[in-house]
């Protein structure tokens, strides 16, 4: 179904508009896409906290939160899955992992991300402050697994960062949503950071493995999209990589 393109109704801090029906919401150290059809996608959903500011983005742009469909994981970190218990509670819509971190996301708990034990050990009082209301996963994702959404989203397995780290692919749109799955400092695309990623030899194949990918604009968690010619950047580092 063709449904036209939403604009805010009123000025929204941090909500920028990446292609048509694709917006950005940058949220303090971490950032949300929203998704407009008829059903509304929310990808990750910010720290403990930020669902409701997600859910006050829906209203500005013209949209209840009941009309959203999916709540996308692309991976288990707490800067990316503190809302989803929110925003899940608040409209009723399901929430999509990776398989291999339901685990995690339901029962066995979060692994610490810091892959420095002493770091990790400082830091787990502060990790606890933050992990969020527990939630159910929906529906189980794996490579390959198709949504109808925006003409079809892709799940592309991007391990390395996390385990079940996923990206998301819109062949229709041209657009390629990475999550942590890769960083773009300076202008120049980078690897994951080694301290709050798990396997850095499994991001380099990601990286090689999305490079084969045809996109125009890429979206990142952490730093502003890249608008045009995003795959021959990307090829150009995946080339780079040793
Ligand atoms: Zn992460
Ligand atoms: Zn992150």
């Amino acid at each position: 179904m063709r449904v036209n393109q939403q604009k805010p109704r009123q000025h929204v801090k941090g909500l920028t508009e990446v292609i048509p029906n694709v917006y950005h919401l940058a949220l303090t150290g971490t950032s949300v896409l929203l998704l407009l059809e008829e059903q509304i996608t929310v990808i990750d959903a910010g720290w403990k906290g930020h669902g409701k500011t997600v859910l006050n983005t829906v209203s500005a742009l013209g949209r209840a939160p009941e009309e959203i469909g999916h709540i996308v994981s692309t991976h288990y970190h707490l800067d990316h899955i503190g809302g989803i218990a929110h925003i899940k509670k608040h409209s009723g819509g399901r929430v999509a992992a990776h398989e291999t971190e339901i685990p995690y996301l339901q029962g066995i708990g979060l692994p610490n991300p810091m892959q420095n034990p002493i770091i990790g050990l400082l830091l787990a009082p502060v990790l606890a402050l933050l992990r969020p209301e527990q939630f159910g996963v929906d529906l189980p994702l794996s490579d390959g697994s198709r949504l109808d959404i925006l003409g079809g989203m892709d799940i592309v397995h991007s391990p390395g960062h996390t385990p079940g780290s996923i990206s998301l692919n819109f062949p229709e749109q041209g657009l390629l949503v990475v999550g942590d799955a890769l960083e773009y400092r300076h202008g120049k695309l980078q690897l994951p950071s080694r301290y709050v990623s798990s396997n850095m030899q499994h991001a380099k194949e990601s990286v090689r493995k999305l490079a084969q990918l045809n996109f125009e604009v890429l979206c990142f968690s952490h730093f502003p999209p890249i608008k045009k010619n995003a795959a021959q950047l990307l090829s150009q580092f995946a080339d780079s990589l040793d």
